[in-house]
């Protein structure tokens, strides 16, 4: 009779008390160890479990090499940068927006020393750091004042704390959205202490509803994007002018929350129907809310431009102290903003604008190049390229897609997900779009000079034994 293999598997204190193992004591702390050790053994224990027969000689040998490996990994950094092959060029799991190289340039000076955040130079006298982005937004967008903070969620709950606390707010029931997982208008209201006051039915909102919900406890009316759905079919809303005509007869604030803030046009690469910070200003509205790492290709931020009166009151509020920008995004978002001075400058070197500009037979030939050297690869049992579409994603441009190129592998020995998660695993770790169980590398979303390290992380991939 077989001996039981779950009695040969070693002890934790056992391998802890190799001589291998021990070197590894002193570089590492002793419970990291232990867990790694306890980790390793466990993994063995499953594989017995799986009806396997471990070879225990070689099982010795192997062992304190994988402890090694895994404290190697225990001990890198969590966060690490990727290749984005989802195509998806606004990925919020991913970051959403790289941001340029002047931007990268502006964030690193910043960090390494010490900037004039909060003085000006000339008198030496104390000022405000929002005095950056005041800058560059009221040259950019027809707007008084500006200010920022940390994101566009942030951004609504303060300036409904600061316009509209205990106060009414009026939203059409066709734009309550809820917007990447946790943004739900509902509850940002309720955390900024206005009260919403719903109007209309989720497909028509009239003018006439607006008005009639109108009493001396509104304080303002609040206009979201529907920045990741659209409604079709027998649907109509008022128009912003008309929104804007209303509220200011009745001396009540129009804010528009467009989501995006795009400051190039999209219409360009035939995107429709995203709303421009400086358009929404020049109809009326009193304030325009937006994203700093969606369209706009910056740091993850939450631009407010508008009235000075309403921006005033809104950097007054205790909770500016708690949302606001922290050197380096601030350093990043001015960088950024200037390059959109000049619109050609911006569409050379924001990247989403760079990757959105790229053609697809630029994007063909070096799908082609990166293809031939995938095909020797031994893991992979088809290697095909072919053009496909893709959202550009992060909460913007719904149901609107963009041409692209996509490599798609078939991985040879293993599942489709299996090779999904060798890729995400391997160096650098490499993001594919599964679609319709299927493995697609989307250049869209590539650098073309991460090129060769895009092959050089599938080889690595479908080569290196994992287990
Ligand atoms: C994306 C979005 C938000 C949230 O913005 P974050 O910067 O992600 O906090 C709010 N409102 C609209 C309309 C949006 O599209």
């Amino acid at each position: 009779m077989a001996a039981n293999p779950y009695r040969q598997l070693p002890a934790v204190h056992e391998v802890l008390n190799w001589p291998e193992v021990q070197t590894l004591l002193n570089a590492h702390a002793a419970e990291l160890v232990t867990e790694v050790v306890r980790q390793e053994i466990a993994e063995l224990r499953q594989r017995i479990r799986r009806g396997e027969t471990p070879d225990w000689d070689a099982e010795r040998q192997r062992l304190p090499q994988r402890i090694r490996q895994r404290l190697q990994q225990a001990d890198r950094p969590w966060l690490r940068p990727v290749i984005n092959a989802t195509g998806i060029l606004l990925h919020t799991n991913l970051g959403r927006a790289p941001l340029a190289e002047s931007a990268v340039q502006a964030v690193c000076q910043a960090a390494r020393g010490y900037v004039n955040l909060e003085m000006d130079l000339e008198s030496g006298e104390r000022s405000s750091r929002q005095d950056v982005v005041r800058r560059w937004l009221t040259r950019l967008l027809p707007a008084e004042s500006a200010t920022a903070v940390n994101n566009n969620a942030a951004a609504t709950v303060l300036v409904l704390r600061a316009l509209a606390q205990g106060r009414e707010v009026i939203v059409s029931r066709g734009e309550l959205v809820e917007i990447g997982g946790s943004f739900r208008l509902p509850e940002i209201m309720q955390a900024s202490g206005a009260v919403l006051r719903e109007v209309g039915t989720t497909n028509i909102t009239r003018l006439s509803d607006y008005a009639q919900a109108i009493t001396p406890a509104t304080a303002l009316i609040l206009r979201v994007h529907r920045s990741n759905f659209v409604m079709r079919g027998h649907t109509s809303q008022p128009s912003l002018e008309d929104l804007v005509k209303l509220a200011h007869e009745r001396e009540l604030w129009l804010v528009d929350d467009i989501g995006s803030g795009a400051l190039a046009d999209y219409s360009r690469w035939g995107f429709r129907g995203e709303p421009s910070p400086a358009e929404s200003l020049r109809l009326g509205a009193d304030l325009v809310l937006f994203s700093g790492d969606k369209l706009l290709g910056g740091p993850q931020a939450g631009l407010i431009a508008g009235r000075r009166e309403l921006i005033q009151r809104i950097e007054k509020d205790p909770l500016m102290r708690a949302f606001r920008l922290d050197k380096m995004t601030l350093a990043a978002l001015e960088a950024t903003l200037r390059l959109y001075l000049d619109p050609a400058q911006a569409l050379h070197e924001v990247p989403i604008l760079r990757l959105l500009s790229q053609s697809l037979e630029q994007l063909r030939r070096r799908a082609r190049r990166i293809a031939a050297k995938l095909r020797s690869l031994p893991l992979l049992r088809q290697v095909q390229v072919r053009e496909d579409r893709v959202a550009v994603g992060g909460g913007s441009l719904p149901e609107q897609t963009l041409p692209t190129i996509v490599i798609a592998v078939k991985p040879q020995a293993c599942t489709d997900a299996e090779l999904a998660q060798r890729l995400r695993t391997s160096e650098p770790p490499l993001v594919p779009r599964i679609q319709d169980g299927c493995v697609l590398l989307d250049l869209r979303s590539v650098f073309p000079e991460q090129d060769a390290l895009l092959v050089k992380s599938v080889t690595d991939a479908c080569t290196i034994a994992k287990n």
